[in-house]
C-alpha cells in the first residue's frame, strides 16, 4: 500500500492571457462521486493532454480520465509564448546549444512531438493561427548577441541543419523596429496559440473513453491494488497513473531538492489601432527569441480587433512555486524598458496583460520520465520548453506504462536522474543573484 498526501496545489500568477482571448470555455466537467477507469492522467498541460493521446492510440478500448485542478488553459500551457522548438534550447548555455551527437537525437525526438501535435491539430481542425510550422527567428540586438548567432549557425550548420542569417533590414521589414542588427531564422519551430491549442487538443480528445475533468485538483493518491485519486468532490480508481504535473511532482513527495522551481513573465499589449499598425510597418505575424537565452522573446500576433504584441522576459527561482502580484509588478517595468526600447514608435500603448508562470528546470537539464511506484508514472520536469519536451514526455511515459518499446524511449530512460540541488536557502539566494548577473549581462537582449 502507498499513501501520497498531495503537499501544494497549483497558484497561477495574473491572469491567462490567451485564454483571455478565446471565447469561453464550454462548462468544465468535474470528478463527482467515485468514477474507475483503466488510466488516470494527473494535469492537463501539454504533457498529460500528449500522454492521454498517446494511451489513446495505444489502447483503443480504454477509459483514461485525465484530471487538472484548474480548467484547461489556465495553468502555465496557457501561458507560454507558443514556441514549439524542434532545435537545442538549452536555457542554461549560452547559445542554446549542447554536445552535436546528442543535439542531433535531441532534435529528432523534439520533431517527433512536433509531428505528433501537428497530427492532432489537423485531426482536431485546429487553424493556422493556433498551430503553424512558420520557423522561428532568434532576434539579435548586440554584437554579441549576433556573436552567439553565428556560433549558433555554426553548431546548426556542425549538425547538418540549415539557418538563414537575416541582416538589420530584413529584421526591419519583418518587426518595423529597427532595434535588431540580425536575426537567425530556423524552420522547424512550431508557433502556437499556447491556449487555443491545448483547449483544442482537450476538446478533440475528449470522448466516452477520455474524459477531462477540469476544478478537479488531486490531493492525495493511494494504492491499495489500485491506484484511487482523491479530489474535493470525488475520487477516481484506476490500475495505472501517469503524473504529468511538471514541477508539482515535488507536491506529490518525489524528488524534493532536485528540481528547480522557476518562474518567468510575460506582457501582452491591447489591440494596436489601425494607425499604431501603420506606425510599426512591418509583417504582422512573427516570433522572436532572444539571441540570448536571458534576454527578451517577442511575439506579434494577428487579429481582426488590431495585432497584439507580446514580451517575455525575467526569470526568478522560487521554491515556494508561489509568486505574489508585487512581483508582477515589479517585473512590468522590465517589460515596459524591453517594449519601449524595441517599439519607440508605440510609447503610448498599454499592456493589457501581465501574468507569470511555472517552469520547471533540472540543474543537469533532464526530464522525469520513469516509474516512480507500482503503475505510477511520471512525465515532468520539462526544462522550460514544455511545449515539445512536455508532448515528448508525455508520449514516452504512455509508452513506458504500456511497455511500447522504441528508440526514443530508450534514450529518456539512459538520462541520469535531475541532480541534487545545494541547500534550499543557498540555492535561493544563488540561484536568483545568478539570474540576474546573467540577466544584466544580456544588456540590450533583455
Ligand atoms: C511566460 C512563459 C513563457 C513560456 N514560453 C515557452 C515557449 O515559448 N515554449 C515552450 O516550450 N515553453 C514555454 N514556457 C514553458 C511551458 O509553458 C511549460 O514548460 C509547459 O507548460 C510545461 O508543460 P506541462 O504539461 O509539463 O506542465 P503544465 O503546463 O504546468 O501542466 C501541468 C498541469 O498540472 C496541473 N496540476 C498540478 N498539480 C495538480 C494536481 N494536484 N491535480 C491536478 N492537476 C494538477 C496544473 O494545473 C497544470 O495545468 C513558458 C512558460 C511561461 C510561464
Amino acid at each position: 500500500m502507498s499513501r501520497i498526501a498531495v503537499s501544494k496545489l497549483p497558484i497561477d500568477p495574473g491572469p491567462a492571457a490567451w485564454n483571455e482571448l478565446l471565447p469561453d470555455a464550454p462548462r468544465p466537467q468535474s470528478v463527482e462521486g467515485h468514477l474507475t477507469a483503466d488510466w488516470i492522467v494527473i494535469g492537463a498541460g501539454f504533457t498529460g493532454l500528449a500522454a492521454a493521446r498517446r494511451l489513446s492510440q495505444l489502447c483503443p478500448s480504454d477509459r483514461i480520465s485525465v484530471l487538472e485542478a484548474r480548467r484547461v488553459a489556465e495553468g502555465p500551457a496557457g501561458r507560454n509564448s507558443g514556441f514549439m522548438i524542434d532545435l537545442p534550447h538549452d536555457l542554461a548555455s549560452a547559445d542554446y546549444g549542447g554536445a552535436r551527437e546528442k543535439d542531433r537525437a535531441l532534435t529528432a525526438d523534439n520533431r517527433h512531438a512536433i509531428a505528433f501535435a501537428a497530427e492532432m491539430a489537423r485531426e482536431f481542425g485546429l487553424g493556422e493561427d493556433v498551430f503553424s510550422q512558420s520557423g522561428k527567428i532568434n532576434g539579435a540586438a548586440t554584437a554579441k548577441g549576433h556573436a552567439h548567432n553565428c556560433e549558433y549557425a555554426a553548431h546548426l550548420a556542425s549538425m547538418d541543419e540549415a539557418s538563414e542569417m537575416l541582416d538589420a533590414q530584413s529584421m526591419k521589414d519583418l518587426t518595423g523596429t529597427d532595434y535588431y542588427r540580425s536575426g537567425l531564422y530556423t524552420a522547424g519551430t512550431a508557433m502556437i496559440q499556447p491556449a487555443a491549442y491545448v483547449r483544442g487538443v482537450a476538446q478533440g480528445l475528449s470522448s466516452n473513453r477520455v474524459q477531462i475533468f477540469e476544478n478537479s485538483p488531486v490531493t492525495g493518491l493511494i494504492r491499495d491494488g489500485d491506484w484511487t485519486a482523491t479530489t474535493p468532490a470525488g475520487k477516481v480508481t484506476a490500475p495505472k497513473v501517469i503524473l504529468a504535473v511538471n514541477g508539482h511532482l515535488n507536491s506529490f513527495g518525489f524528488l524534493k531538492n532536485h528540481l528547480m522551481h522557476v518562474f518567468t513573465y510575460a506582457s501582452m499589449t491591447r489591440p494596436l489601432s489601425a494607425a499604431e499598425m501603420a506606425r510599426l510597418g512591418g509583417q504582422r505575424v512573427w516570433g522572436i527569441t532572444p539571441a540570448d537565452p536571458m534576454g527578451t522573446t517577442v511575439r506579434r500576433i494577428s487579429s481582426p480587433e488590431g495585432d497584439r504584441i507580446i514580451v517575455r522576459n525575467r526569470f526568478t527561482f522560487d521554491p515556494s512555486m508561489e509568486v505574489d502580484q508585487r512581483r508582477i509588478a515589479r517585473v512590468a517595468r522590465d517589460h515596459d524598458r524591453a517594449f519601449c526600447a524595441r517599439f519607440p514608435m508605440l510609447a503610448d500603448v498599454d499592456m493589457q496583460y501581465r501574468w507569470g508562470g511555472r517552469l520547471c528546470l533540472s540543474r543537469n537539464n533532464v526530464s522525469v520520465v520513469r516509474e516512480l511506484d507500482e503503475g505510477l508514472f511520471a512525465a515532468c520536469c520539462q526544462n522550460g520548453l514544455g511545449t515539445t519536451r512536455g508532448t515528448l514526455a508525455g508520449i514516452l511515459a504512455a509508452e513506458l506504462a504500456t511497455n511500447t518499446k522504441s528508440d526514443r524511449l530508450d534514450r529518456m530512460l539512459a538520462d541520469a536522474e535531475p541532480t541534487k540541488l545545494p541547500p534550499r536557502s543557498i540555492t535561493k539566494y544563488g540561484a536568483n543573484g545568478y539570474l540576474r548577473v546573467q540577466e544584466l549581462k544580456a544588456g540590450r537582449e533583455l
